[in-house]
């Protein structure tokens, strides 16, 4: 007995052993450093190696091309939460968890409320049937103002839950609003009040789930860093507040996200490639030929371009391979020069 489980042991020791080892090949030969991101990223594509993950890093490293921490990104945030959400998003998500479990406590209340009044219908018909049987029996008017007393302390507590029950009602519709407020500000950047990347992420995992046509464009402003440098940060932020409501405008219908830094991410549904590289392209030369300047001294900014990549997702296809197909596109518009759209 005691050989079996000992010989149990050293094989579950084997396993680790040689699961630890694939990992660290796997690290080695896509040269990503140890970090815990990519060990919990190699971790489990050799652990579910038929799975949809291994699936995507084996089309993508197809041809002996290594990963990329974009890539694993781009991967992470589709299967399963690596990405951690910024902290505006972990903000806007705890309030809603905190507004979920107040929800939760509130329609406990209401439960609570209803058997409280349950219990009281139940005890005011006993005692109604019991003054009706006495009534019957005696014909004594005492009984009688037995009722009138019995009736009346049910009628008052009928009021006060009546009372309260228009108070939790009140309550609960605020809790909604704010519920609904929260979950909103959740799937939505703040600085450009455009849907943010969860958002973008959860209408294409629906979409696709639908089986719609469906084209993806990643956009990534030019040389965007030149203009933080040479007018500063908040500059850079009115920039990319007026080219997100410009790819907006440019691209009605569609969904435009920022997708984070200055990308964004632009879902198009149920129009062709040719279609939505069109609308991508005007969007495009309407930015290209905007001159911005400074709203305070009306000092020219110049013109401020972007490139981008877009791509048809094939059915079934995970949000990730979507879009590090679409970033690879965008990479070769940036190479061939900027301010230029690539489609794939
Ligand atoms: P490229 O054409 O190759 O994309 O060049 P780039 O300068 O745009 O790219 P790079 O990745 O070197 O720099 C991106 C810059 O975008 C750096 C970063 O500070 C800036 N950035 C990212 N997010 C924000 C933001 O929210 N506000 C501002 N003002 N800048 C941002
Ligand atoms: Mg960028
Ligand atoms: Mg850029």
């Amino acid at each position: 007995m005691a050989g079996v489980s000992t010989q149990r042991v050293a094989d579950t020791v084997d396993a680790s052993t040689q699961l630890f080892c694939r990992v660290g090949e796997f690290l080695r030969d896509n040269h990503l450093s140890p970090d815990p991101l990519h060990y919990a990223f190699a971790y489990r594509v050799l652990t579910d190696t038929q799975g949809p993950l291994a699936r995507a890093v084996a089309h993508l490293t197809d041809g002996g091309v290594s990963l990329s921490r974009r890539d694993i990104e781009n991967l992470g945030g589709e299967i399963g939460a690596l990405a951690a959400p910024t902290p505006t998003e972990a903000m806007a998500l705890a309030k809603s968890d905190g507004l979920v479990a107040q929800t939760l406590l509130q329609v406990e209340g209401f439960a609570d409320m209803m058997q409280a009044m349950r219990t009281d219908t139940a005890g005011f018909s006993r005692d109604l049937a019991a003054s009706a049987n006495e009534i019957r029996r005696s014909h004594e008017t005492v009984a009688v103002d037995e009722v009138v007393r019995i009736t009346t302390r049910m009628l008052d507590r009928v009021n006060v839950a009546e009372t309260r029950l228009e108070a939790a009602t009140h309550e609960a519709a605020e809790l909604r609003t704010k519920l609904e407020e929260a979950r909103a500000n959740a799937r939505r950047d703040p600085l450009t009040d455009l849907p943010n990347r969860r958002a973008v992420e959860e209408a294409y995992a629906a979409r696709s789930k639908a089986g719609d046509h469906v084209c993806l464009a990643v956009c990534d402003i030019d040389h965007f860093k030149t203009v933080n440098d040479r007018f500063g940060h908040s500059i850079g932020d009115r920039v990319l507040k007026a080219i997100g409501e410009a790819l907006r405008q440019g691209c009605e219908g569609h969904m435009v996200a920022r997708y984070g830094g200055e990308e964004f991410a632009i879902l198009f549904v149920g129009v062709t490639r040719e279609a939505a590289l069109a609308t991508l392209e005007n969007a495009r030369e309407a930015v290209a030929a905007k001159r911005y300047r400074l709203r305070e001294s009306d000092e020219p900014l110049g013109a401020v371009t972007f490139s981008a990549g877009l791509t048809i997702a094939k059915p079934e296809e995970v949000f990730g391979t979507v879009f590090a197909r679409a970033d690879r596109l965008l990479y070769t518009a940036k190479d061939a020069g900027r301010n230029l759209s690539k489609a794939g």
